[in-house]
């Protein structure tokens, strides 16, 4: 008889935004009239960059003939034009990131997931909290244990190592894998090159591997603040990055990321044997990948080139104005927030010490704005919200003259 993964039993019964989704259904069904703005899921409105379509529509048309056809790609690690754009991109922020060491994906998502594979079940886990569904779903679908590094007003919601360890069952340990994302989802913060330093260092002490989420470098515009983890020093030895196309560039409906896994790191096998990672990783996905398709490769290079690169900063101006006026609201409201700046997300304590979710169903019942609430990322989340600035203008500008109605009443 078949036995299931008993570990997906102890999941939350619902993904977050599938929750959500139930509950604006059920709004939209008894207020048909009412003008719904959508703040909640981090997904962007803005259409593709020109030089994107373009690139899509050339490669498309090279799949039409015989000459330029494409196949199956022979290493499924994505081609070196693509490889070589984003070693370019890396260097252009003082990351140096050989081609060799980065694998083209359809997205940041499928690799925070599929990534675990290649680690043992009995690793201890560090996420932050509040974090990104994903992480934490990840591990206990395969029965990894968790522990947390709290993220909450005392620190501006940007955790730092704790030397001492972490309390699991009773007993202080120092995780094995801790993820670490910056610009951070849900709150908006970003660590600095000394704190993420100190994190470095921390997983140099203890033996550990970072994964770095770094989803959203593209908004960072302060020069001084780390978009890769590999601007800090000797972090190839212990981190490994993801990133993606989806909020840099609008491809959250094309599907295309990027994950590095640096030669130079190692991790030590049951028999004392050092293994590289990054073997075992390309190890993992030749045997499950079979790589991204021509077009979107294609469309993706676009993406690094001056043209690209000019034209997606565009649109990424564009969520930064609009992160700019909710910052604007919260601050006029004196609600107390993170995020706004380098970073399309505002993560904000809901007023009157009301918990997260029933602020959620105030705003949606009341004004007909969907957010997130905080307690969906995490217990330090609870009594929380999140914005994203990813809508459109217009609609941004309406929803917040609907808050600042609602909370002066
Ligand atoms: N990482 C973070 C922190 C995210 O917020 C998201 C998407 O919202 C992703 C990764 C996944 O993005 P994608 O799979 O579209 O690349």
């Amino acid at each position: 008889m078949v036995k299931v993964n008993e570990n997906y039993l102890k999941l939350e019964k619902n993904y977050l935004f599938i929750r959500i989704a139930e509950k604006v259904n059920a709004f939209k069904a008894s207020h048909p009239d009412a003008t719904l703005i959508r703040m909640g899921i981090g997904d962007v409105t803005l259409p593709l960059a020109p030089v994107v379509v373009d690139a899509m529509k050339k490669a498309a048309d090279e799949m039409g003939v015989k000459e330029t056809f494409r196949g199956y790609e022979d290493s499924g690690a994505g081609y070196d034009f693509l490889r070589q754009a984003v070693s370019g991109y890396y260097k252009s922020f003082g990351a140096d990131v050989p081609m060799d060491d980065i694998r083209i994906n359809d997205g940041a998502k499928s690799d925070c997931g599929n990534l675990v594979d290649i680690f043992g079940d009995d690793n201890i886990v560090l996420v932050t909290d509040p974090a990104y569904p994903v992480y934490v779903d990840s591990n206990l679908m395969s029965g990894r244990k968790l522990v947390y590094a709290d993220s909450d007003e005392s620190n501006n919601f940007a955790a730092l190592p704790c030397e001492e360890g972490y309390v699991l069952d009773g007993v202080m340990v120092h995780p094995d894998i801790i993820y670490l994302c910056s610009p951070n989802n849900p709150t908006g913060s970003v660590y600095t090159k000394e704190q993420l330093a100190a994190w470095v260092a921390y997983a140099r002490a203890h033996g550990s591997v970072i994964l770095f989420d770094a989803a959203y470098e593209a908004f960072i515009t302060d020069a001084a603040l780390p978009r890769s983890i590999y601007q800090i020093p000797g972090a190839k030895e212990v981190a490994i990055e993801m990133c993606s196309l989806s909020k840099t560039a609008g491809f959250t409906g094309v599907r295309c990321g990027y994950t590095v896994v640096p030669s130079e790191l190692t991790a030590t096998a049951s028999d004392g044997t050092q293994v590289s990672l990054k073997q075992l990783w390309n190890r993992r996905e030749g045997s499950k990948f079979n790589g991204v398709s021509y077009p979107v490769q294609r469309a993706a290079e676009a993406v690094f080139t001056d043209e690209g690169l000019k034209q997606i900063h565009e649109n990424i101006r564009y969520y930064q104005e609009n992160a700019r006026v909710i910052a604007e609201t919260m601050t006029a409201l004196e609600i107390p927030f993170t995020g706004g700046i380098n970073s399309p997300y505002i993560w904000f304590k809901c007023p009157d010490g009301m918990d997260s979710w029933a602020f959620f169903d105030k705003m949606l019942n009341e004004i007909a704005v969907v957010g997130t609430p905080g307690a969906g990322f995490g217990k330090n989340g609870e009594g929380w919200f999140r914005l994203t600035a990813f809508g459109d203008k217009e609609n941004t500008i309406e929803a917040m003259a609907r808050l600042r109605k609602m909370l002066s009443k």
